[in-house]
């Protein structure tokens, strides 16, 4: 089976690469799958999980929102933090979701860091859903 070179880059490095048949992602106009041949594009990605697909065996990337870039060659996705399930702390992550849901039961609707917190608690929710991939 053809397959497609894919790269997730934080600004700490790279956190994945590898060739993959396929590449499942949640851009914010909704799922997207590339395989390889798929046209050149750009798409900013939701906080959610990225799905890859090789030799029967599938991994998966929590990633913090960024940018997909699809190139002939190569899959590349920039994101602020992102990580491969085995690296993800559950411990920690299940303690950002108390953290965050506490802020949202204390802060008014209208606060700035409202928004923060429900950013905060999305990355926790998605960290542990992909954790328990
Ligand atoms: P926390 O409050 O626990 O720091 P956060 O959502 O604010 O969570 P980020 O700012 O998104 O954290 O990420 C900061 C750095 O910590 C990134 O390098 C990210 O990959 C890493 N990170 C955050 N949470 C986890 C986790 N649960 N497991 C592994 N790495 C994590």
């Amino acid at each position: 089976m053809k397959t497609i070179k894919v790269s997730v880059v934080t600004p700490d490095g790279p956190v994945y690469e590898s060739d993959v048949e396929m590449v499942s992602v949640k851009a914010e106009s909704g799922e997207l799958g590339i395989l390889p041949g798929h046209i050149p594009m750009v798409a900013p990605l939701q906080i959610s999980a990225v799905r890859l697909k090789n030799g029967g065996k599938t991994e998966f990337v929590a990633v913090s929102g960024g940018l997909l870039e699809v190139r002939p060659e190569q899959v590349s996705i920039l994101a602020q933090a992102a990580e491969v399930s085995e690296d993800i702390d559950v411990e920690r992550a299940l303690k950002a979701k108390e953290r965050a849901e506490q802020r949202l039961r204390e802060q008014k609707q209208d606060n700035i860091d409202f928004r923060r917190a429900e950013l905060a608690l999305q990355r926790a929710i998605n960290r542990i859903n992909v954790a328990g991939k």
